[in-house]
């Protein structure tokens, strides 16, 4: 029987609602959360990301900051920008739209990012507190993976999990926090011997590869749940995951779309943590 499809879409739209409420009770308490983001450029890629994020926040009452910067802007002026939204008290969580433009040093603008403000949780220090298990901020996207799961009702304690990828936004926090759930957790990279075999043996699949149908359907094992979060646009203009999708949900138990599946997760989980951010400010006056 063809596999659940995990309604990532869905799932976001209710967190979303939730999410607004509570931005309601926290503006009454006169704390109205506040998102400064930062495009550098004109990659129209990231300008639709940001518009998505920009709108998303509209949408649950999160206030905005936005700071467009020209693909000429010297690193040092972007580290300052960063420095003064960091000391802006208004400013909840900062939110650097990546890639950057070739010549400024993504590292050192991302590790000035205050880490109390890393609603994105890329600073090093929030993935250090991930990985000894004291999250401050989970990364977006593998939050959506996390919340994903939990929705199609995957039991993650003893299932063997291979996630595909292991870049520091994706991959590696993934399988830390399926680590935390209690997976058994294999990491697949490029130098990878046998992916088909590795991903066979998987009761949870994670596919964050960024190459095309890159993962065959035929790989996955009787009954597993597919979480792709591949976004790859095809030269038909199609955006596609790293799953052979049909193939796989001939195969799968659930299975997440694309479009559809993670990219609203992770938009859904940025409100999260501005949420989160702004709560602990909150808190603090
Ligand atoms: P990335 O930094 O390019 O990392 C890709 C990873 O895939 C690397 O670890 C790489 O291995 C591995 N890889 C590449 N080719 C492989 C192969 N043939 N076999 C096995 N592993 C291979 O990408 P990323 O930022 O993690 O993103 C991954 C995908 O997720 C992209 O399609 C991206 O667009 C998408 N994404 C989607 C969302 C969303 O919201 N939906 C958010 C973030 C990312 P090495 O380390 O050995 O190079």
């Amino acid at each position: 029987m063809a596999a659940t499809i995990i309604d990532g879409k869905a799932l976001a739209a209710r967190i979303r609602a939730r999410i607004a409420q509570d931005v309601t009770r926290l503006c009454s308490r006169g704390v109205t959360p506040g998102l400064a983001v930062v495009l550098v450029g004109d990659d129209p890629a990231s300008q639709i990301y940001v518009r998505g994020k920009t709108r998303a926040c509209a949408e649950v009452g999160v206030k905005t900051f936005d700071h467009r910067l020209g693909a000429d802007t010297s690193e040092a002026a972007l580290l300052d920008l960063v420095a003064r939204l960091n000391d802006d008290a208004n400013v909840d969580g900062i939110l650097v739209q990546l890639p950057l433009p070739a010549g400024i040093d993504e590292r050192k603008v991302l590790r000035l990012v205050d880490p109390q403000k890393d609603v994105d949780g890329f600073h090093p220090t929030n993935l250090g507190l991930l990985m000894v298990g004291e999250p401050r901020f989970v990364a977006c996207t593998p939050f959506g993976v996390m919340k994903l799961l939990e929705e199609a009702g995957t039991e993650l304690t003893g299932a063997r999990a291979v996630v595909i990828g292991r870049s520091n936004i994706v991959g590696k926090p993934v399988a830390s926090l399926l680590l935390a759930a209690n997976a058994t957790v294999t990491v697949c990279h490029s130098k990878t011997k046998n992916l088909a075999e590795e991903v066979a043996r998987a009761d949870v699949v994670v596919a964050a590869v960024g190459r095309p149908q890159a993962i065959k359907g035929a790989w996955i094992k009787e009954g597993a749940t597919v979480i792709d979060v591949g976004t790859n646009r095809l030269d038909t203009g199609k955006l596609v995951g790293d799953v052979e999708f049909e193939a796989a949900r001939a195969r799968a138990t659930a299975i997440t779309p694309v479009p559809g599946g993670v990219g609203p997760m992770t938009i859904a989980m940025l409100l999260e943590n501005t949420l989160l951010a702004a709560t602990r400010r909150a808190r603090l006056t």
